[in-house]
């Protein structure tokens, strides 16, 4: 008895599609609710770190070079990130937004793992470690 059902499942697989999708070459659309790579939106940020300071993953760091003109850069360690939705919860200006179609994130090395956002020159200046010359100047 037990034979005849294996030769039944083992026919019914022959002729049926198979039940696993094609990925990497097929990929379906992902559902509007995932919550993939988080995204920062400077115009509005205030840098009170509320996300920084909520974030139960120690995820996000913000990195004030002059409040006052408000230059702030997010660093989000995206490894670290268990993707809970908590800092765009906590976020009153509304800057968090979480993509939904962003989740493939392997990386080849450690680099990839740290996103930067921010302005281009303030980002660099973080980069490498030094305080962008305008900002140098007017401590002065
Ligand atoms: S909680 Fe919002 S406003 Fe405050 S630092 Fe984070 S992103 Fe900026
Ligand atoms: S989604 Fe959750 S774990 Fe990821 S940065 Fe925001 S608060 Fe932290």
């Amino acid at each position: 008895m037990k034979l005849m059902t294996m030769w039944k499942d083992a026919l019914e697989s022959l002729v049926s599609s198979p039940a696993t999708e094609k990925y990497p070459f097929q990929r379906l659309d992902a559902p509007d609710q995932l919550r993939s790579q988080l995204h920062w939106n400077l115009e509005k940020c205030t840098g009170c770190a509320l996300c920084a300071k909520d974030c139960p993953a120690d995820a996000i760091e913000i990195i004030v070079l002059d409040k006052k003109a408000k230059r702030f850069v997010f660093r989000y360690h995206i490894d670290r990130c268990t993707f809970c939705g908590q800092c765009v919860e906590s976020c009153r200006q509304g800057c968090l937004q979480m993509a939904n179609d962003e989740w493939e994130l392997a990386a080849l090395s450690k680099q990839g793992f740290d996103v930067y956002y921010g302005d281009d020159a303030d980002v660099q200046s973080v980069l490498v470690g030094t305080t962008p010359p305008e900002l140098e100047a007017a401590a002065d």
